[in-house]
């Protein structure tokens, strides 16, 4: 199938866009999920200085610019990493503040947990959030209003079909823009639920990606340091990743400029 007649949503000739996110846990993800004598997985998460380091090594030699969604707590243990990705162009959004499902606070619990978050994210990073990806994908209606009510611009929850979405869960403020995500673009569901080669995670991916780019789509990964920061899963990474700049019609973007780009498509058009 040939998708040239397709009309693309995307800037210029592109056909499809691809947005790489690294969720920064830090050790808080794994602490939520396991009994605290897990040492077992609990210490896996030691890794995740050395995995950012080695994606920033290897997006740079892409010349590639993501997103990086930090648990707030794991921002305070490693400042100099979100500075330094700051200065490699990458964005910096919200992961919570350590990693509690959303869905179990109460409203005003989960509006502190986002005000402490944005306020860290900000202070060590020098750049203001604009985007919250929900840990675990646990959020509740709540969570997508106190979005709206910080002044975010975007979030990565709802896996609605493969384009962007607005979320408006208040009326009478500016909608959230939603870049669908999906557990198949999930480093966490192929490495740590079920092992999986790299090589089976990046022909998955291209496939993702040749369909996509058919139809016009937007492709989300979400990935962990101490995952696919790893040795073999970043070369499979890297080796998607060169794929898609070869094909010379992705628009690999970080998530506010997709989400940017998006809302003013729809501005054209609407209130939005
Ligand atoms: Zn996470």
């Amino acid at each position: 199938m040939d998708g040239t007649s397709r009309r693309s949503p995307w800037p210029g000739d592109h056909r499809a866009a691809l947005c790489v996110t690294f969720d920064v846990d830090g050790p808080y993800g794994e602490k939520g999920y396991r009994d605290a004598g897990n040492t077992y997985w609990i210490s896996q998460t030691e890794y995740d200085p050395a995995g950012v380091e080695r994606s920033l090594r290897v997006l740079a030699d892409l010349d590639i610019q993501a997103t990086y969604c930090w648990v707030g707590r794991s921002a305070e243990d490693q400042p100099d990493l979100i500075e330094r990705a700051v200065g490699e162009g990458h964005e910096i959004a919200l992961h919570t503040w350590e990693h509690r499902y959303l869905h179990t606070m109460t409203p005003d619990e989960q509006r502190d947990d986002f005000q402490r978050t944005f306020e860290t994210l900000s202070r060590i990073s020098g750049t203001q959030p604009t985007g919250h990806k929900t840990g675990g994908w646990r959020y509740n209606d709540d969570t997508h209003l106190i979005a709206q009510e910080l002044g975010l611009s975007w979030v990565m929850d709802v896996p609605r079909g493969d384009l962007p979405s607005f979320i408006r869960p208040d009326e009478n403020r500016p909608a959230l823009v939603n870049l669908p995500p999906s557990w198949l673009w999930d480093d966490y569901n192929w490495y740590v639920d079920q092992t999986s080669s790299p090589n089976q995670v990046a022909n998955a991916w291209q496939d993702d990606l040749d369909m996509l780019r058919e139809e016009g789509g937007l492709m989300s990964l979400t990935l962990h340091p101490f995952v696919t920061g790893r040795p073999g899963p970043m070369r499979g990474l890297a080796r998607f990743l060169d794929y898609a700049v070869s094909l010379g019609d992705i628009w690999i973007a970080r998530a506010d400029l997709i989400a940017a780009w998006w809302r003013d498509q729809a501005g054209n058009m609407s209130e939005y």
